[in-house]
């Protein structure tokens, strides 16, 4: 996979205000992870019906996804 559209993923931190990186992405569920570059907080992105990437959740842990039932 080489995905690169770059800008379109950037957000900051809600902790530290850092940049964030693209961690993991899930097109069919609709999500996406981001990780902060400093703290590395995990940022959890849900897509809303215009496209447009919300963030759910915050946490240090990269699997919340898979834990809530
Ligand atoms: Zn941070």
């Amino acid at each position: 996979m080489n995905e690169k559209t770059g800008k379109t993923y950037a957000g900051k931190c809600v902790d530290c205000g850092s940049l964030l990186d693209l961690y993991e992405i899930d097109f069919d569920k609709g999500r996406r992870i981001m990780q902060c570059t400093r703290c590395g907080l995990y940022h959890f992105y849900k897509k809303g019906f215009f496209g447009k990437w919300k963030l759910v959740k915050v946490g240090r842990v990269s699997d919340l996804w898979r834990k809530s039932k």
